[in-house]
């Protein structure tokens, strides 16, 4: 059984908007992430997945505190990063790093290659300037560019060679962690896979930790082995790969899942279509928050919210169909 190297507990994010409306101003609460927990193991890779707006970006920068949580903890190789204060959390930041969506903006347009892979190593002391010469230079052969390209400047590369800078920023500082937020959805489907395989081939190296957050199924499942999926803020299920592509519990994550394409021809699947648009998370329905969307919703999902609960070994789900309430709410 492997370690906890991460564990989140009732992690929330609320962003607090003014309006005015007829001339009196109202305070809107947006609950990007809300009560969120789940834990990940040493070595693993856990995918956070769910449409666009989520939450799922939200909570990862808020595991790494680049953005400020409003509540819960976060326990990280046995410490609270929560309760750290900034000069002990840029120590710890050396073990947690995080790998953007977008390679071109993530990159100082006006430094080379090799300033943008020196500097995390400056600011956190790590050697003098030749074991730092040295360092990047097997970096950047690790993720598979040369020596040449040290002097160039991002805009010299396509966006597959930018991710690959990026991967090896976050590499510099030998990390136990690497929370990957959509690290290839900006990249040609040709290039994906190579990216891909890159990041498996650096987790058996150097046996490393991924959060990998991404709203395209089939990456996921290729290169998950836990997947959380998120709705409205919150996770709804959360399940060993197989398990959750083969039996999806929630009801929207079967929904998600459907529409993943199957690729053996002799296998039919049936698409569900959600009615209706994903909520405001600004107004997020009170009970469970899908249940202006859910086929089979019931009188008891609209006022009670239902809690994610262990319902198969290692399987947790957020619906009233599997937590054992009646229809008023009674434990049964
Ligand atoms: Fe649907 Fe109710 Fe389950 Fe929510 S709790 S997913 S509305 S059945």
């Amino acid at each position: 059984m492997s370690e906890t190297l991460l564990q989140v507990e009732h992690l929330k994010k609320y962003y607090s908007l003014g309006k005015r409306w007829f001339g009196k101003s109202e305070q809107q609460v947006i609950k990007a992430v809300d009560d969120v927990s789940f834990s990940v193991l040493k070595g693993e890779t856990f995918g956070l997945v769910g449409e666009s707006g989520c939450g799922k970006s939200t909570a990862g920068r808020s595991i790494l505190r680049l953005i400020e949580p409003t509540a819960g903890r976060v326990q990280f190789n046995g410490q609270d990063l929560t309760s750290l204060t900034p000069k002990e959390l840029r120590l710890q930041r050396k073990d947690m790093q995080i790998v953007f969506q977008d390679p071109f903006s993530s990159l100082n347009p006006r430094h080379t290659v090799q300033r943008i892979l020196e500097e995390p190593l400056i600011v956190h002391g790590v050697g003098n300037a030749k074991e730092r010469r040295n360092l990047i230079s097997r970096l950047i052969e690790v993720v598979g560019l040369s020596h040449s390209h040290l002097q160039r400047y991002p805009h010299q590369f396509s966006g597959g060679q930018r991710q690959r800078i990026g991967i090896a920023r976050a590499l510099s500082l030998q990390p136990k962690l690497i929370v990957a937020d959509e690290p290839v959805s900006a990249l040609d489907v040709s290039i994906q896979s190579q990216v891909i395989n890159l990041l498996q081939d650096l987790q058996e190296e150097f046996g490393l930790t991924y959060i990998f957050i991404a709203h395209d199924l089939s990456v996921v499942k290729h290169i998950c082995d836990r997947i959380a999926v998120m709705y409205l803020g919150r996770i709804v299920e959360i399940s060993e790969k197989n398990r959750l592509y083969e039996t999806p519990q929630h009801p929207y994550t079967k929904a998600l899942f459907s529409a993943v394409p199957e690729p053996d021809p002799d296998i039919k699947t049936e698409r569900i279509i959600l009615q209706g648009e994903v909520p405001s998370p600004a107004n997020a329905p009170v009970g469970c928050a899908f249940h202006t969307r859910c086929p089979m919703v019931m009188d008891i999902c609209q006022t009670l919210r239902p809690e994610l609960t262990e319902t198969e070994p290692g399987h947790l789900t957020a619906c009233h169909l599997f937590t054992g309430s009646d229809a008023t709410g009674r434990a049964v």
